[in-house]
């Protein structure tokens, strides 16, 4: 009869996984996510999207939220979809948490996670296994996209497109400003001017008065 308390038996991924990343490949991941905090305001925690795929790799949702901390340096919070939990058969994985998709008829996990990546506010991290499918995912703005590549697990680096992308935003932004700070301007040109105006004319009036009196003075002498 087996020893039940044996773990020999146990998958043996995240030990064997603890290093395979390298620090510079570390630093091209935390780099990436820099680009997504400073362009689509990403936060701590992190909160990433996993593919059925993905998820079948580790033995929980805290064995991943481990694993990035070491990669990026952020705490995370492990997210499927209601799709992706039907896709891995419907049963509990460890520490996760179910987002509603709302899909009323499940469809493929992919297709869940290509038509939640496209609502730019959802403000997700992607993961998945499938170098194809990341790089589709690359090609949405503001979607960062985390990939297990054998035992590597890595942000990749902001697709050109991406790039320019948020490159334009920010300077859509930057002119918006301005014209907003020059609209200020104006208005507060405006103000003083009518202030000036309304000095003007109240000392003008008090030197009618006061010449005014002074007639009066005269004429009465
Ligand atoms: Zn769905």
């Amino acid at each position: 009869m087996p020893n039940m308390n044996d773990n020999s038996e146990e998958k043996p991924f995240f030990n064997d996984w603890l290093y395979a990343e390298s620090r510079s490949q570390n630093r091209i991941s935390r780099q990436a996510l820099q680009f997504y905090q400073t362009n689509y305001g990403f936060k701590q925690p992190l909160n990433v999207m996993c593919s059925s795929r993905f998820l079948q790799k580790w033995r929980s949702a805290g064995e991943i939220e481990q694993r990035l901390s070491s990669v990026l340096a952020e705490k995370a919070v492990i997210w499927a979809s209601n799709c992706i939990v039907q896709e891995l058969g419907g049963g509990g994985y460890d520490g996760l948490k179910v987002y509603s998709c709302d899909h009323q008829s499940s469809m493929s996990g992919k297709s869940c996670i290509s038509q939640i990546a496209k609502q730019q506010s959802s403000k997700l991290v992607f993961a998945t296994d499938n170098l194809y499918f990341s790089k589709k995912l690359l090609k949405l703005a503001g979607v960062p996209v985390l990939l297990l590549k054998n035992t590597v697990l890595m942000l990749m680096k902001p697709s050109r497109a991406q790039r320019q992308f948020a490159k334009a935003e920010a300077e859509a932004q930057k002119a918006e400003a301005e014209e907003f700070a020059k609209q200020r301007k104006r208005k507060a040109g405006k103000a003083e001017a009518e202030e000036f105006g309304k000095q003007r004319k109240r000392k003008a009036g008090k030197a009618e008065a006061e010449e005014f009196a002074k007639q009066r003075k005269r004429k009465s002498h």
